[in-house]
């Protein structure tokens, strides 16, 4: 996907044009990957204007990877909060893709290292449908990977540190190569874990199903809010582990996530999954997914931020 520019960057507290964000390519974060982010999206909505989803869910999580891998984080989470509007609302933007980046700094080499400063930088472009503009109502065609997704004990999946986006390239080009949108990765132990870049939901029965952080997967924040409009709607959601040949006995499948929204799965590994229309739960939760948006669905947790322009 193309970059989309924007006027201008935030980096390291300041706003500067675009082109000027730039890093010294011996920063830590580039030479051993000591770079963890967020993608969050601003959403235009009628009723209160442009709004950042779940700012502070987003930007608890990018603290989360930082302490977990020891990068000095200079701002705090209302800093980071305030800053994600200030650059969406500089911009002129409505609705937009927000990447914030915290990566250990320049000054000091060896993967132990960790360099006094961090480089901090946060960018918002406009931003459409990832996995294309019909596959919230046509659904897409996903395919089973043969890489795994890093187990536990190695690189943690639940922090989301730019490496573990290597895995998801993998994970992604085989299943482009086999005329795939996109693939989920399997766990170490060959359960199902999560999409390159989006957790999975199954259905079955009228009961959903998940796999667990245990199966290698980033909490999403998007599976999180999933989870909680299934119980208002009085669905059952069980997180377990999940057999691969659990997918091909599914009666609906989906994805979710910041990029693709809840993007249903038509076919998996060539098999028909669902047919458009033809899937009540994945339509009941993107109504109350995108109903946030449009204030259809009440806002009760607070999670629409407005960035007030
Ligand atoms: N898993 C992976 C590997 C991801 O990259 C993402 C996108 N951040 C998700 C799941 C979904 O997480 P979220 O809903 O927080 O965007």
């Amino acid at each position: 996907m193309p970059i989309q520019e924007a006027e201008k960057i935030w980096h390291n507290g300041k706003l500067v044009p675009w082109k000027d964000a730039t890093i010294h390519v011996m920063t830590h974060g580039f030479l051993y990957g000591t770079s963890m982010f967020e993608g969050v999206r601003v959403y235009d909505t009628p009723h209160k204007g442009p709004c950042i989803f779940r700012n502070l869910a987003h930007t608890e999580r990018l603290l989360y990877s930082t302490k977990v891998y020891h990068i000095r984080m200079p701002y705090s989470l209302e800093d980071m909060m305030e800053a994600q509007r200030e650059v969406v609302r500089e911009n002129g933007l409505k609705s937009a893709y927000i990447r914030v980046n915290v990566a250990a700094g320049y000054g000091e080499l060896g993967p132990y290292a960790s360099p006094a400063e961090s480089d901090v930088s946060i960018i918002a472009f406009p931003f459409g449908k990832y996995l294309g503009d019909e596959a919230m109502e046509q659904g897409i065609d996903v395919c089973v990977s043969s890489w795994r997704r890093s187990a536990p004990g190695t690189t943690p999946a639940g922090v989301k540190a730019a490496g573990n986006y290597l895995s998801s390239r993998l994970i992604t080009m085989e299943a482009k190569s086999r005329g795939c949108t996109e693939g989920i990765g399997l766990a170490h132990d060959g359960t199902v874990s999560e999409g390159a870049g989006e957790n999975l939901f199954i259905v079955k029965d009228g009961r959903i199903l998940t796999p667990p952080a245990a199966s290698s997967i980033l909490g999403g924040i998007t599976r999180d809010s999933v989870m909680i409009f299934a119980k208002e709607l009085g669905l059952e959601v069980v997180e377990q582990a999940v057999p691969r040949e659990m997918l091909y006995a599914a009666d609906e499948l989906f994805f979710s996530g910041t990029a693709a929204e809840v993007t249903p799965i038509r076919n998996i590994d060539g098999l028909e999954v669902s047919k458009p229309g033809n899937r009540p739960i994945t339509s009941q939760i993107q109504q109350k997914f995108f109903g946030l948006f449009s204030g259809e669905t009440e806002d009760k947790w607070g999670w629409l931020d407005p960035v007030k322009i």
